[in-house]
């Protein structure tokens, strides 16, 4: 098959590789779509994949095509999301089902082989197949989606609240629009990037944008909202970020952090002050939650997005092929161009 391959540190080829053959207990997927993680970056680009060569991309959808000895075969043909993560299930975290905070998990895309590629094996157990008139692009962005999600359930998100946004990427407008569907009272979304701005202007009609480079975003909520926003979610991992975060809190609110650090995370006192004098509650967020028992956040993104209450289409900017992937990963590493969600399509 053909594959996007890592083989060093920013050394991503597009190549012929072994097909992938399942295990018994695991699925061989026809790749529909993988869209590229922020986090596939500095994977590709800074830190590596846990080893070499490897295969990257997990936020994927595709169709079963094969199974393994002790899989159903009926399940060859069904098109579905796949949970990237693969649960040790022997520790205390997986005991209790909280697999992303299993302590040696395996996972597809950064410790086994992902899916810039024509195929990839998943277990059985990770598959979630969607209804028919989903298609597999939007599928692909079932990860990202329920990402977002989780981080408005860390926060205890109710319906009616003032709900603040700071970071307008990918993820921080997926927040924003997950607030929207969850009929929050006021949605503010807040960056300094004038273009993200324009996206998700044209997404989120009835969200109030904010330009941080204009004014502080606690004065700015402070302004909207009267004390500061209900539930405050940072989705730029920078501190001065997560400060302002802290600033646009009412007395008594929550804040969620979420974006993946840039470095070290420096508060300046004022800031610090802010969570004691507020009597704050700080929540982290990691992952999304996947259960086949439960209504997890993999199901809930599946279901609003079946009826139509979530749509991701619009965030998909790039649509690109194997051999155009990589410089579409250097573009956005350089911001040469403006990207939401760069997709794999494997037509
Ligand atoms: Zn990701
Ligand atoms: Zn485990």
């Amino acid at each position: 098959m053909q594959a996007c391959v890592l083989h060093a540190v920013g050394d991503l080829r597009c190549e012929t590789a072994a097909d992938p053959k399942p295990h018994a207990d695991e699925v061989l997927v026809r790749v529909g779509a993988c869209g590229v993680c922020g986090s596939d970056i500095p994977r590709v680009f800074k830190t590596g994949t846990y080893k070499f060569p490897l295969i990257p991309g997990h936020e994927f959808s595709g169709t079963v095509v094969a199974v393994g000895d002790d899989v159903d075969a009926k399940l060859v043909g069904t098109r579905a999301a796949i949970f990237p993560l693969i649960p040790c299930g022997k520790c205390s975290m997986c005991a209790q089902k909280k697999y992303a905070q299993c302590a040696n998990y395996d996972y597809l895309g950064s410790r086994s082989n992902g899916a810039f590629a024509e195929y990839v094996c998943a277990p059985e157990w990770n598959v979630l197949p969607i209804p028919d008139h989903l298609s597999l692009e939007e599928a692909a962005m079932t990860e990202p989606a329920a990402v977002a999600l989780h981080a408005l359930r860390q926060g205890a998100i109710q319906g009616s609240e003032e709900v603040c946004i700071v970071g307008a990427g990918p993820i921080g407008l997926l927040v924003a629009m997950w607030a929207t569907a969850l009929n929050a009272g006021i949605v503010m979304l807040a960056d300094i990037d004038g273009r993200k701005l324009d996206f998700a202007n044209k997404l989120l009609p009835d969200a109030i944008l904010l330009d941080a480079r204009e004014r502080a975003i606690g004065e700015e909520v402070r302004s909207i909202t009267g004390a500061g926003a209900d539930l405050v979610v940072d989705a730029t991992g920078s501190a001065p970020g997560v400060a302002q975060c802290l600033h646009a809190t009412r007395p008594f609110g929550r804040v969620v952090l979420l974006g993946n650090p840039e470095g070290d995370m420096t508060l300046p006192k004022d800031a610090y002050w802010a969570i004691l004098r507020k009597e704050l509650r700080l929540a982290g967020s990691w992952n999304s939650s996947y259960d086949p028992a439960r209504r997890d956040d993999w199901r809930i993104v599946i279901e609003f997005m079946a009826n139509s209450k979530l749509n991701v289409k619009p965030l998909i900017t790039h649509r690109v092929g194997l051999p155009d992937l990589f410089s579409a990963m250097e573009k956005m590493r350089d911001r040469a161009e403006f990207s939401n969600k760069i997709l794999f399509v494997n037509d």
